[in-house]
């Protein structure tokens, strides 16, 4: 199957083989055509599997058929993200592949000045890529306006339709036309925001792909299970035994992940830290930085990391499990992305045993273990350079009581 033969228009082909992309993936096979039909969609599709351009190049040739028959200006496409990371992602992504046409893409999002997008807005926008919170702000004051939009897009349809936005969304649908074409992206989706879903759209929705394993096929990952004290010494090993690797951690707060920062520091081994106590313009460049190379080592929470292509992350390692079973999807879901290939490795607590039991019930399999022998794990605490052991017992008692408390809770 080639490219070609979902006749999309010319201009749009050019930049898809610009960009290195010899045949459509199975979600592009899938969705491609029912969008370009009109039709609403939920695709559920693996991580790093193209969903961007699955909707991204259908969207390009239906604006750019629509726009040839001289319609009103205005807002045609709303694509709606969790983060402002993936909104800037998304925003080039239709920029890259709409190059060889007129249509125009803006991303908005909080946390940078808001004068530039409402300038940029007033240019005229086709398709808008957009955080719930700043686009709120700018349809409340009158800057944005909704009702040529002809096609809602939710990237991370799963956190979108979460608690934390729902309300949000459901407002805005509110205030769009009702004759549209909604469409659904994501890694993973539970019955409950199925359910959801559905009953936000009047047509019905096909469901593309549905993989069996949440996990890519691209992604080998396993466990390995390490004492909460022992984690950073088996983290500093790996970064120094893989010196030319690019790494994505993962741990479970902001003050771990500046935690962790500080004792790879102590020995020698710089990394970035990326997390919501940053500010806007910290976490765009820790991104680019680590995208760059110019650090390989990136310190990571959940939130900040859904839905990002960073090309050749070699391993990602989760320091922390993830407290929601989907995330461990989302996260070593960072690695093996297009056609590459990646590994992730999970450092499991005796604590932790509980929230692995719960992430093998969600990927409806077992996560391998790595076994390590006694020797190898009294090899990895002797080859440390680091000696504050004050600090070590700091660390230990901190985590081991929060869990604790959790437990007891439960
Ligand atoms: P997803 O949203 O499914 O996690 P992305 O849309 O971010 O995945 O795409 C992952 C990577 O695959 C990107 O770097 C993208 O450029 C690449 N990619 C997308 N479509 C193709 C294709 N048809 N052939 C080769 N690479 C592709
Ligand atoms: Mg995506």
């Amino acid at each position: 199957m080639k490219f070609e033969e979902f006749r999309i228009h010319p201009q749009i082909l050019k930049s898809i083989y610009k960009a290195g992309f010899k045949k459509p993936t199975d979600i592009q096979y899938k969705a491609i055509p029912p969008i370009l039909n009109g039709e609403d969609v939920l695709a559920i599709a693996q991580t790093g599997t193209g969903k961007t351009a699955a909707f991204v190049l259908p969207v390009l040739d239906l604006l750019i058929k629509r726009k040839i028959a001289n319609r009103p200006s205005g807002i045609k496409c709303l694509v709606m993200v969790p983060t402002h990371e993936l909104a800037v992602q998304i925003t080039q992504v239709f920029t890259q592949l709409g190059k060889h046409t007129s249509l125009t893409t803006l991303g908005i999002f909080g946390g940078v000045e808001q004068e530039p997008q409402i300038q940029q807005l007033e240019s005229g926008v086709d398709i808008l890529v957009a955080t719930p919170g700043r686009l709120f702000d700018l349809v409340s004051q009158q800057h944005l306006k909704l009702q040529q939009i002809e096609i809602l897009i939710l990237d991370e349809a799963d956190h979108m339709l979460d608690l934390g936005f729902i309300e949000d969304i459901r407002q805005l649908i509110q205030r769009l036309p009702r004759k549209r074409q909604t469409l659904f992206f994501s890694a993973t989706i539970d019955p409950t925001i199925k359910k959801l879903a559905y009953s936000l759209v009047h047509n019905p929705i096909r469901i593309q792909i549905s993989p069996k394993d949440p996990v890519s096929r691209n992604v080998e990952h396993g466990v390995i299970f390490v004492a909460m004290d022992d984690k950073r010494f088996f983290l500093e090993r790996f970064i120094q035994e893989h010196p030319k690797s690019k790494i994505l951690v993962f741990v479970r707060t902001r003050v771990r992940a500046e935690r962790v920062k500080k004792a790879m520091e102590r020995v020698g081994i710089s990394s970035l830290t990326i997390h919501g106590d940053k500010g806007q313009q910290e976490r765009f460049s820790a991104l680019s930085r680590f995208r760059d190379n110019e650090v390989l080592i990136l310190i990571a929470t959940d939130v900040s990391a859904r839905g990002i292509d960073i090309e050749n992350v070699d391993y990602v390692i989760n320091y922390d499990l993830p407290e929601k079973a989907e995330n461990y999807v989302h996260r070593v879901g960072r690695t093996g992305r297009g056609t590459r290939k990646g590994q992730a490795i999970s450092f499991c607590s005796e604590e932790e045993k509980e929230v692995l039991q719960q992430i093998e019930l969600f990927l409806d399999a077992p996560v391998a273990v790595w076994q390590l022998t006694q020797t190898e794990y009294a090899e990895t605490l002797e080859f440390t350079q680091d000696t504050s052991y004050n600090w070590r017992k700091l660390l230990e008692e901190d985590d081991v009581s929060e869990l604790k408390r959790k437990k007891r809770k439960k």
